[in-house]
């Protein structure tokens, strides 16, 4: 059984903070901070470039690859790190595309996150005539795989409402209609369990700064299934996915298997926090982590529906289908998030009405959920949120 009062201390968490927002960025873990400053002083500032070899940077895109791996089901070497999101989603979809020749039309649903779509929609722009992205209700997806689909490109889990897809059944739905899928974990790796291997995924992306509290720019994944790991060509052919990067070869010849997918110099300091927080994520069982995440989810719909008629619960309410995040709609939801923010319990927005809670078993326990699910029923019956200074809109909600 997971100490998640042993996983809690290894984080930072501000004195007078509930922080319901891992889901978009996770706190920092402790350990980090001695971890970077070592890097800085030990490494970066003693070694020099001797640091590539002597202290095994250029090895830690696969070896944290194989670590968040494990947390998602992926084959031991067959995910690496690099990049962010957006970028791997456009070399996944680019690969996948390129598996299927005989077809132009990459399937996803408008509940996926804008970005996604927006990398699509370049890629497919610069391949020319005849690409299509197609965009239908998370609900018709199923009936949308057909064998005129190349590529199917979905987030499991929905970014706004925590709606979850069937990974499992979509992949073998789109494999019999002779569609190779891209899952986007986004909202999945650290947050329920995943099994890659298992579901027989093509490829899959996410990133490390929500969730698995990797720190703001955190670099991201990409798995590619070992089936595919040799034929796939990375669109984007970086000097480090070369398979002899140090021989300054001017043709490009891919990398074996998923090194193929590094494109350029690695993060060094990014990798070196979130191997502190792969270190959190080691005593962690994810089977835990998602039945306590579903009993603080389930905590937190009770006690704010209770308290506040005004909510409108824009989540599922089955947690089989759910994520590990709730939403709610409110017509005023900026101002009524910044006035909980105001009180220390951290959610956000997203247009135009949802605010949305993320809940993190690591650090966030039934204590918080109650004394979070008390400010809100305050801040709800008083109309606390009612005020000017909470209705002007920051850059980043
Ligand atoms: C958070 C998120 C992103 C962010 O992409 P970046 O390139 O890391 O900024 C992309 N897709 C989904 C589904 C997300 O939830």
């Amino acid at each position: 059984m997971t100490d998640f009062a042993a996983t809690k201390a290894m984080f930072h968490l501000p004195e007078g903070v509930i922080y319901l927002d891992g889901n978009s960025l996770g706190p920092l873990p402790l350990a980090a901070r001695d971890r970077i400053g070592s890097a800085m002083q030990d490494e970066w500032g003693e070694m020099l470039i001797t640091g590539w070899n002597k202290a095994g940077w250029m090895a830690k895109p696969m070896a944290l690859g194989d670590r968040v791996g494990q947390l998602i089901g992926a084959e031991p070497g067959h995910v690496v790190m690099g990049d962010t999101l957006s970028i791997k989603v456009y070399q996944a979809v680019a690969s996948a595309l390129e598996l299927n020749p005989a077809r132009k039309v990459v399937l996803s649903d408008n509940g996926n996150f804008p970005t996604d779509l927006y990398m699509v929609e370049g890629l497919l722009k610069s391949l020319g005539d005849g690409y299509e992205l197609r965009v239908v209700d998370p609900e018709a997806v199923a009936d949308n795989i057909t064998e005129e689909i190349a590529v199917l490109m979905l987030t499991e889990v929905d970014y706004r409402t925590g709606r979850k897809h069937d990974m499992k059944a979509l992949t073998e739905l789109s494999h019999a209609n002779g569609v190779l899928t891209v899952w986007d974990l986004a909202h999945s790796a650290g947050a329920l369990p995943v099994d890659l291997a298992g579901c027989r995924a093509d490829f899959a992306v996410g990133c490390t700064y929500k969730y698995l509290n990797g720190g703001p720019g955190a670099p991201a994944f990409i798995y590619v299934a070992p089936r595919h790991a040799d034929a796939a060509r990375p669109a984007l052919s970086g000097w480090l996915g070369h398979d002899a990067p140090f021989a300054f070869d001017l043709n490009y010849r891919p990398g074996k298997g998923i090194e193929r997918m590094r494109v350029g110099t690695p993060p060094v300091l990014q990798l070196t926090a979130l191997e502190a927080a792969m270190d959190v994520w080691d005593m962690a069982d994810m089977a835990d982590v998602r039945a306590q995440s579903i009993a603080l989810c389930d905590q937190f719909i009770e006690g704010v529906e209770a308290a506040c008629p005004e909510l409108t619960l824009a989540s599922p309410r089955d947690s089989a289908v759910r994520g590990s995040q709730i939403s709610f709609r409110f017509e005023d939801g900026y101002a009524a998030m910044q006035a909980l923010i105001a009180r220390g319990v951290i959610g956000d927005f997203r247009a135009p009405d949802i605010m949305r809670f993320g809940f993190t078993p690591l650090y966030i326990d039934q204590t918080d959920v109650a004394r979070a699910v008390e400010i809100i029923a305050d801040v709800m019956q008083n109309r606390l949120w009612d005020r000017p200074e909470y209705k002007v809109r920051a850059a980043v909600t």
